[in-house]
């Protein structure tokens, strides 16, 4: 529920309905505007339509948010967040890059392709020192010291860093280490996950999970928001289809839909979206064309050597020239790169 105040509305009425909303056991909620006060109650229907707070005379309006994600909806934030990580606004004027390998490999695998990332623009380093894989018997990351290893070369070479957590149990060793936390697609609705991480102040990169609705999707970033956690970047990286060919199906009307629904920052992942490096410089542009907020790319400094996903990775000099080829299609769409 939104609740707008009367203009006229003594100073101290947001604190006296905001008490009346938490006694009756919902989320109370100040959203202080320049022109009028807002607050929201969130909670149970019956409850909000019971407290008949349109009656109450320091009440202008009163308006249902009719999307089931609440915290996370335009309805009820309408102006873009802007999420920082380190130094980097995700959600601004700037298109965000973010670029690395897959998985961190070794300090000389990390620290050639970081370099190869920045050199060439990109602003936040990505790697993963725990990888969900589909095969037991696959590369599945080395853990601490991977997270050392990352936290080390973005130090030495000035990039903030996101990597991915998949378990609770490691939320807080990964929380000290890196600058953000990625949520990754298949973890989209591990609600223990959502939990622990939103209870964390690191921003978050959720991804959408492989066969996630829209819907899905927000509603898992809700619960980041309402466990208290807001600096959120939504992440699609493709979903599964009936096609083949490409490893997902890049959903791009999900940018413009996503962006119309939410505040929240969406950034697009073309390397999990395609699983094929050639399609990735194409798709990128295509991302940032339809009002992506940022980027995430794999890049490798010599991807047919690399432990996970090398198909995708991306060249240094295919980066550099992704990054050239980027810059007047930003433009185009009022963004800098
Ligand atoms: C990744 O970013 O390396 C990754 C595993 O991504 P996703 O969760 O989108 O598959
Ligand atoms: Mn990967």
């Amino acid at each position: 529920m939104i609740i707008v105040l009367k203009h006229d509305a003594p100073a101290q009425s947001a604190e006296r309905l905001l008490e009346r909303i938490e006694a009756a056991g919902l989320q109370p909620l100040h959203m202080p505007g320049s022109e009028r006060v807002v607050l929201g109650a969130l909670g149970d229907e019956r409850v909000l339509a019971e407290l008949a707070l349109d009656s109450d005379p320091d009440v202008e309006s009163v308006k249902p948010i009719l999307a089931p994600y609440k915290l996370v909806s335009r309805e009820l934030h309408p102006h873009d967040t802007v999420v920082r990580i380190g130094s980097v606004a995700i959600g601004g004027t700037a298109l965000a890059v973010i670029a690395g390998p897959c998985a961190v490999e070794s300090a000389e695998q990390l620290r050639a392709s970081a370099e190869a990332a920045r050199d060439a623009g990109a602003t936040i380093l990505r790697a993963g020192a725990y990888k969900p894989r589909t095969s037991p018997y696959g590369f599945s990351g080395h853990g601490p010291e991977g997270l050392a290893i990352l936290r080390e070369v973005g130090d030495a070479l000035g990039m903030p860093v996101v990597t991915e957590v998949m378990d609770t149990a490691d939320v807080e060793l990964i929380a000290e280490h890196a600058d953000a936390l990625q949520i990754g697609a298949r973890n989209m609705q591990n609600f223990a996950l959502l939990r622990a991480v939103g209870k964390t102040r690191k921003p978050v990169v959720l991804k959408r999970g492989l066969s996630a609705k829209i819907e899905e999707w927000l509603l898992a970033a809700e619960y980041l928001l309402s466990a208290g956690n807001s600096q959120v970047v939504l992440c699609e990286r493709g979903i599964r289809t009936f096609e083949t060919a490409t490893r997902n199906t890049l959903d791009l009307n999900a940018v413009p839909y996503v962006k119309g629904k939410t505040h929240l920052p969406v950034i697009v992942d073309p390397s999990h979206g395609t699983g094929i490096r050639e399609l990735v410089t194409p798709m990128a542009l295509a991302a940032t064309a339809a009002g992506a907020d940022g980027l995430m790319i794999e890049v490798h400094n010599d991807p047919s050597a690399a432990l996970s996903d090398g198909a995708q990775s991306l060249y240094p000099q295919q980066f550099t020239a992704l990054m050239t080829a980027l810059r007047p299609v930003a433009q185009v769409v009022g963004k800098s790169v």
